[in-house]
């Protein structure tokens, strides 16, 4: 019998080593809030509150709290901070990413996911993140330790694609797309979006059910203002941030409806485990549009957007719900559900993606100068090369990777000078060190007796 004359000689670098960094600028990297103060996108954008009928603040789940409301640093947003994971290969390529967890996130990956991968072909994307993920399960299955994954994993794609010499969108399906990918713009200001070539604009909502009886109202005033200044036919988002409920969603978007103010979506009307609360939205209001998922997780948190088939467009954050390799998962589910996935935020790594999906129709850009007027790149000055859109499109390069060149001007804190001055033993004393203790205790009682040393309390 003839045997194939096709057989694979070629070998494939393997992975030799995984360092975590974070950026010595709070602004570079990863996480969106780590901001100064006074960054609209902590308070709303301190200058609208001069305007009448718009006033600073982002709605959100602590604005029942007075001393919380105003400032979403206040209660903490930005408290994690952001980290670069760079995996080296073992013929000296290397794959970069960033994300957000801060010194959480580099001992999570230091400590218990770097097993995973060091010695890997980085072509096992599925086997290194299943590992990950079922090793975490105990303590992970969302937020921070999937936020962590989704970073590592970023850089294996990173990685890969550098090795292969090709741009990741080429790995996971290649070019969907003939035109760029066109934007639209979450930011204070959406007459500013349209001048900067943006097709559309989102805006924070401002007031929430806790500001009192009248935030219905107050946040009709607000929406009424935009439109007016927009005029019509340019679309109008509202981002939520998960601080209604259902009756307050319907209130809101039924008046939007009566005083004819048009509004694109509504987005993240509810807390993220409110699924069910995302049927009852539809059946009451079919019409209206709701999107959700930039704080779901996995596709077992997808799976029940998509089942449920209540949301118009899902919102993953591809830097936060496990990476690239399980957004592709995801993204399948919803694609036989025809529903539009559309990323949130994460920079290069959702333009990868969108470019590579045929359901995957545009892409979101935050405003992120201080007072949202003007856009920069979405990590700040971590990588020299990082794209941002001009004219409120992007055409993605054909660079290896992600196509994103580490700043040699941004400063990286190597994990290992903050988890000091022992990550071996963890963040508590070792079995070892307990004994040592007592034995240490015991033999001061022996010498001192029990009075000098204070055991018993009494001389
Ligand atoms: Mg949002």
């Amino acid at each position: 019998m003839p045997t194939s004359s096709f057989t694979n000689t070629k070998s494939f670098p393997t992975i030799a080593k995984i360092e975590t960094f974070i950026p010595g600028t709070g602004g570079d990297g990863g996480d969106y809030h780590r901001q100064k103060n006074g960054h609209w996108i902590l308070d709303g954008g301190k200058a609208h509150c001069e305007k009448p009928g718009v006033k600073c603040g982002i709605s959100n789940p602590m604005s029942g709290w007075e001393q919380y409301r105003e400032d979403r640093t206040s209660w903490g947003i930005g408290v994690l901070g952001s980290l670069v994971c760079i995996i080296t290969a073992s013929d000296g390529t290397q794959g970069v990413s960033t994300g957000f967890g801060g010194p959480p996130a580099c001992w999570l990956i230091e400590q218990h996911f770097a097993r995973f991968v060091v010695g890997s072909d980085p072509r096992d994307t599925n086997r290194m993140w299943d590992q990950m993920f079922k090793a975490s399960t105990f303590y992970g299955r969302k937020g921070l330790p999937v936020a962590a994954i989704s970073v590592v994993d970023l850089a294996i794609w990173d990685l890969l694609g550098k090795i292969r010499g090709e741009p990741v969108y080429k790995m996971i399906g290649g070019r969907a797309k003939d035109a760029k990918i066109p934007f639209y713009l979450t930011g204070p200001e959406p007459t500013q979006a349209r001048k900067l070539g943006f097709w559309g604009s989102k805006v924070a909502l401002p007031y929430s059910p806790r500001d009192g009886f009248n935030f219905v109202r107050r946040n009709l005033d607000f929406l009424k203002a935009h439109r007016e200044a927009l005029g019509d036919n340019f679309p109008l988002m509202v981002d939520c941030y998960m601080s209604l409920d259902v009756h307050s969603a319907i209130q809101l978007a039924q008046g939007a409806i009566d005083e004819k103010i048009d509004i694109t979506w509504w987005e993240e009307v509810l807390h993220p485990d409110d699924f069910d609360g995302h049927k009852l939205l539809k059946q009451r209001l079919p019409q209206v549009k709701w999107t959700t998922g930039e704080h779901e997780y996995s596709r077992y948190g997808f799976r029940q957007l998509i089942e449920g088939r209540s949301v118009d467009i899902l919102q993953p954050d591809v830097m936060w719900m496990g990476g690239l390799t399980e957004l592709l998962r995801i993204s399948a589910q919803a694609a036989a559900y025809d529903i539009p996935v559309v990323p949130h935020g994460s920079g290069p790594y959702s333009y990868h993606f969108i470019l590579s999906q045929p359901h995957s129709p545009f892409c979101e850009y935050i405003a992120n100068s201080p007072d949202g007027m003007s856009i920069a790149p979405v990590f700040g000055n971590l990588f020299l090369n990082e794209p941002v859109p001009h004219g409120g499109s992007i055409d993605v390069s054909d660079a290896p990777g992600f196509g994103l060149e580490l700043n040699p001007a941004c400063e990286l804190i190597p994990s290992s000078q903050f988890l000091a001055p022992n990550p071996d033993k963890g963040l508590s004393l070792t079995d070892d060190d307990v004994r040592e203790k007592k034995l240490r205790e015991i033999e001061a009682i022996k010498t001192n007796g029990i009075a000098a040393n204070g055991a018993n309390g009494h001389a």
